[in-house]
């Protein structure tokens, strides 16, 4: 039990660190990223109707275009939708910490509370 407080704890500390930061930015959405907000970018219809989470993300190397993809195999073209890079950061914050992802790099993640684990296209 004290080791479950312990946790509670620290998890409540790290919290008010980031409404702390928040407060300074005076905004409540976050962006990062180097791109303006209106650049468009692509992401599957799961995780636009928020069915599913951001778990693959791709950084494309020829055009520069960012994918937000719920990770899983079941795609065709008509899942595809188009929306600019701040309504993405928007369906999940958690995403702005790819904003220095290389062009020709992606990351996935087991699910939205793992960490990012990039990877290079060959
Ligand atoms: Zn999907």
């Amino acid at each position: 039990m004290n080791k479950l407080l312990f946790y509670f704890i620290i998890a409540l500390c790290s919290m008010v660190t980031v409404f702390g930061q928040g407060n300074n930015n005076s905004k409540k959405s976050v962006y990062k990223f180097k791109e303006p907000g209106n650049t468009a970018c692509f992401v599957c219809d799961h995780v636009f109707r928020k069915k599913r989470q951001i778990l693959y993300v791709t950084h494309d190397k020829d055009d520069g275009s960012w994918q937000f993809l719920c990770g899983q195999s079941d795609h065709t073209d008509a899942n595809a939708k188009v929306i600019s890079l701040k309504e993405a950061t928007k369906i999940d914050k958690t995403i702005n910490d790819l904003y220095e992802l290389p062009l020709g790099a992606g990351a996935e993640r087991k699910s939205i509370h793992d960490t990012w684990i990039p990877f290079t296209f060959k």
